[in-house]
């Protein structure tokens, strides 16, 4: 194989990084991950994310851990309800009786991050995943890499992969194109102990997820294993919106006061989501890669994940991606049938332009959509159109529409009992 003897240096220890880094050791390459975490427990993991099977769950399969996966995902998490900003539930997937199940083309089981990223790093070799380690530039040296972090450390690499998410600092030695604004803006939450703090929603949510439409604007809730929630708002915005709204997002009171002013035509009740004192909050303006992006591929560096296609996560694809991306680049840099590692990198490259192009374009239209006055109707409609079969959003459920006719009729929604997955 074309890695033998080579040092790789995998730089950014999320779902990429940790994936890429297994399925190498399995193959017997030398690999390091540089991670700026300054250990595994110093950050709280965001949301709970649905694996699918021909990403996600196929890059696991392949790295040996699906029986880990099943000791530590969540049956039911994936379990949606649509509602509007008055907490009506239009769609409801815990009053269905699903038999999908591993293996199933469709099944998407939900993890949470946290022990989703154990589950990566327990199974890579010890000191596999150098820890403090902030890249701050990288420099050719012939045909190998310095790379000079943040802690002062420095070291050598034959072979670099960025997988250092959304704003990598590898990206630029591998391309020049940037990323563009989608002109939305999603504010991320994350709750503790969401049965005391947000009993409510709580038991709106119960043990699943709220995905929740009105006034152009979008909030999902997702329940996690340990009781706290993540939640996320979005909507049409200025570029700079976060900096320039005036919001301390470090002080609650003030982030509750914008929320009861920008969403006051919602129902109160959403209010418990935003009074906790200990929610932490994160504004994530939304850029997307061009969808159309290529770049000539070079002998010793390439990227995966967030890095080499960032989009917004109104698809649930990110983390699938980034598995994937793992997977078929480990499998072209261990294959003999390329000649050196530029041709295999070239390989993995055509494959994750071509599929970034088709989920892309699939996740911008979801981010079209679901920011429009009309969002729940559309959702409502796709369900009953079969395009969850996309992996647009939830995947595989029937689902029953259970509001009354005489409010079908005044959103317009057309006389239907029954949507179809
Ligand atoms: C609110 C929200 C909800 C989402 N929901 C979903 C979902 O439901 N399903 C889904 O599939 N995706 C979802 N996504 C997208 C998903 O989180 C990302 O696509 C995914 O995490 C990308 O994985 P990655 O490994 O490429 O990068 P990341 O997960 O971003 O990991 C990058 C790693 O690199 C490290 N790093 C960064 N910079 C440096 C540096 N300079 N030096 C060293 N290390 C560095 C970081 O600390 C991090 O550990 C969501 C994203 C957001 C923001």
């Amino acid at each position: 194989m074309n890695i033998q003897h080579k040092n790789i240096a995998i730089i950014g220890g999320g779902p990429g990084g940790l994936t890429l880094a297994r399925l190498l050791q399995l193959k017997g390459a030398n690999v390091k991950v540089y991670e700026r975490d300054v250990n595994a427990a110093v950050r709280v993991q965001g949301g709970a994310l649905d694996l699918h099977a021909e990403s996600g769950l196929a890059a696991l399969t392949k790295a040996g851990l699906m029986d880990e996966f099943k000791t530590h995902y969540r049956p039911g998490a994936e379990l949606v309800r649509v509602t509007d900003s008055q907490l009506a539930v239009y769609a409801d997937q815990h009053a269905e009786i699903t038999n999908e199940k591993f293996g199933d083309k469709n099944y998407r089981p939900e993890i949470d991050r946290g022990p989703l990223r154990e589950i990566l790093l327990n199974s890579l070799l010890p000191g596999t995943v150098v820890w403090d380690s902030h890249i701050v530039s990288i420099e050719q040296i012939q045909d190998t890499w310095r790379l000079v972090f943040k802690n002062g450390n420095t070291i050598m690499a034959d072979l670099v992969i960025g997988a250092d998410g959304a704003n990598s600092k590898i990206r630029p030695f591998v391309t020049g194109i940037k990323p563009y604004w989608t002109g939305i803006t999603m504010l991320e939450g994350s709750l503790k102990d969401g049965a005391k703090t947000a009993p409510v929603i709580h038991q709106l949510l119960k043990g699943g997820k709220i995905f929740a439409y009105g006034n152009q604007k979008t909030l999902i809730v997702s329940s996690k294993g340990d009781g706290s929630f993540g939640f996320a708002v979005s909507f049409k915005s200025d570029e700079f919106w976060a900096k320039e709204s005036g919001v301390n997002f470090n002080d609650n009171q003030q982030v509750l006061a914008w929320f009861k002013k920008e969403f006051a035509e919602w129902n109160p009740a959403w209010w418990e989501l935003f009074e906790s004192a200990d929610t932490l909050f994160i504004p994530r303006p939304q850029y997307c890669m061009p969808l159309d992006q290529k770049w000539d591929a070079k002998p010793n560096i390439t990227l995966l994940g967030d890095a080499a296609h960032w989009m917004p996560p109104f698809a649930g694809e990110g983390v699938n991606m980034a598995m994937l991306d793992a997977l078929q680049l480990s499998e072209a840099l261990t294959d003999a049938k390329f000649s050196d590692t530029r041709q295999a990198i070239a390989h993995y490259e055509k494959q994750m332009f071509a599929r970034f192009g088709r989920i892309g374009q699939a996740t911008l239209f979801n981010t079209e959509w679901m920011h429009q006055p009309d969002a729940l109707k559309q959702m409502l409609a796709m369900f009953g159109k079969n395009k969850l079969k996309q992996g647009l959003f939830i995947g595989n459920y029937l689902v029953k529409v259970m509001v009354m006719p005489a409010i079908r009729k005044a959103i317009g929604l057309p006389p239907v009992q029954k949507i179809l997955r």
